[in-house]
């Protein structure tokens, strides 16, 4: 289930790195986390409408 510190004023995800366009926290699709390292996700870009790890 979802990590119940996501706020509805999230800050962006980051950038697509394929396009460098910024996405927006709406468009999580999933987010893990891993132990010790970053979290991972994964998001829709807006632009590619392709599933990334924002950067
Ligand atoms: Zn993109």
């Amino acid at each position: 289930m979802w990590d119940s510190d996501i706020q509805t004023t999230d800050p962006p995800l980051g950038k697509c790195p394929v396009c460098d366009v910024t996405i927006p926290a709406a468009n999580l699709v999933v987010a893990y986390d891993t132990d010790g390292d970053w979290p991972r996700m994964i998001a829709e870009c807006p632009d590619c409408t392709d599933a990334v790890n924002p950067v």
